[in-house]
């Protein structure tokens, strides 16, 4: 038997590496096998139907939050990031240097999908209260070890995270994001994510002190100092620049602001589209709502006229380099890891809400109707 595993009939949706149109995947030894047109049955072990889905790369989520407490996935990431059609998750920044070794117990225990991590500037991390933020009391900000502890974990630490906001960091002024650079440097040129929700200062001005690689995340967000000036019409002019540069803008879904409809019409109507699209999924947002998955924030850009092409891109290569796994996830090359999403584009009338209030009625939605990790299933939605 040539396979372990064969999808058939689908239509294949891989745009990081221009794979498109009726395919079949064959899977074996955990890796895709061959990704062409009738591949023989007779020569798989098991067959699937995907007649009348989307096969793509199992999807990446490059923003979400694994670790346990109130506001992150911690044992419910397997669970739902299958759902969501998510092979591969990255926390962002919940754990800093004093804590990452109960993250990484969390993710060596209790996490079976792939998990990356960026280290947070603060060593506390993300303290998961309002009361007072990681970065509030300047002694907390911890270069060295943030490096220190992303040199330790190389298989899991990709980046630093700085979260830069109001209550968040100790000063407003562009010194903890040249500190938090500081930190990627000292750690061999890893990335930075930086959240900017309601920053203090002008996006540009935190722009300035970033390298290409670096990442923008809670890109349409609707408060103050994100993409578009004060008016919150145009895209600032520093902003398409940056991008150009590459300077990565993630678009993390989130709550409380952090992903405004009127404001991603405005951005898409003037050509400024997202690099990565990710959820920043917590346990309260993944079971309340308004994100609830990988696939909903998809289908959210869809229903703005984001195509499916780009939208998959944006949730399966792009993130993967980013997270150092080119051509290992995020593709349905062969030889890549056999992690794939079958998905459904159901018709209907789907609600869909932002984090202020807003909401459509998209005539599509994306729904994750199998999820495989390394050539096995990992999820089957149920019979409706
Ligand atoms: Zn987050």
């Amino acid at each position: 038997m040539k396979y372990d595993l064969l999808i058939r009939e689908g239509e294949v949706v891989d745009p990081g590496s221009g794979l498109r149109g009726p395919m079949d995947v064959g899977i074996a030894n955990g890796k895709i096998a061959a990704v062409a047109p009738a591949l023989p049955p007779e020569e798989a072990r098991t067959t699937i139907s995907a007649k009348g889905r989307y096969v793509t790369p199992g999807l990446i989520d490059v923003h979400a939050h694994l670790f346990v407490n109130s506001s992150d996935m911690g044992e419910n990431t397997d669970r739902f990031c299958n759902a969501g059609g998510v092979t591969t998750v990255c926390d962002a920044g919940s754990a800093g240097s004093a804590n990452f070794a109960g993250l990484r117990f969390v993710v060596d225990r209790a996490v079976r999908t792939r998990a990356r991590a960026f280290v947070n500037l603060a060593a506390i991390g993300i303290s998961g209260t309002s009361r007072c933020g990681e970065l509030s009391h300047f002694p907390y900000a911890d270069p060295e070890g943030c490096a220190r502890t992303i040199a330790e974990n190389r298989d899991l630490a990709i980046g630093v995270k700085l979260r830069y906001g109001p209550g968040i960091v100790w000063e407003y002024t562009t010194e903890p994001v040249k500190l938090a650079r500081q930190a990627a440097d000292m750690a061999g040129g890893v990335p930075l994510m930086i959240h900017i929700t309601d920053t203090p200062l002008p996006l540009p001005d935190i722009l300035a002190c970033m390298k290409p690689g670096d990442i923008i995340t809670h890109c349409f967000h609707g408060r103050d100092h994100g993409i578009m000036g004060p008016a919150k019409e145009l895209i600032l002019k520093e902003v398409v620049e940056a991008q150009r540069h590459g300077i990565i803008f993630d678009c993390a879904h989130g709550r409380g602001g952090h992903f405004n409809f009127p404001l991603i019409e405005k951005a898409l109507d003037q050509g400024f589209l997202p690099d990565t699209i990710s959820t920043d999924l917590t346990f309260t947002t993944a079971t309340r709502g308004p994100v609830w998955d990988l696939t909903t924030t998809m289908s959210k850009l869809l229903h703005f006229g984001v195509g499916l092409d780009a939208v998959v891109l944006r949730a399966t290569a792009t993130p993967a380099k980013i997270l150092g796994l080119e051509g290992v996830v995020g593709t349905l090359r062969p030889g890549a890891n056999a992690d794939v999403a079958i998905l459904e584009l159901r018709d209907g009338d789907h609600e869909l809400r932002d984090t202020d209030g807003n909401t459509v009625t998209a005539k599509r939605r994306l729904i994750a109707q199998m999820t495989l990790k390394d050539g096995r299933m990992r999820y089957e939605r149920p019979p409706e």
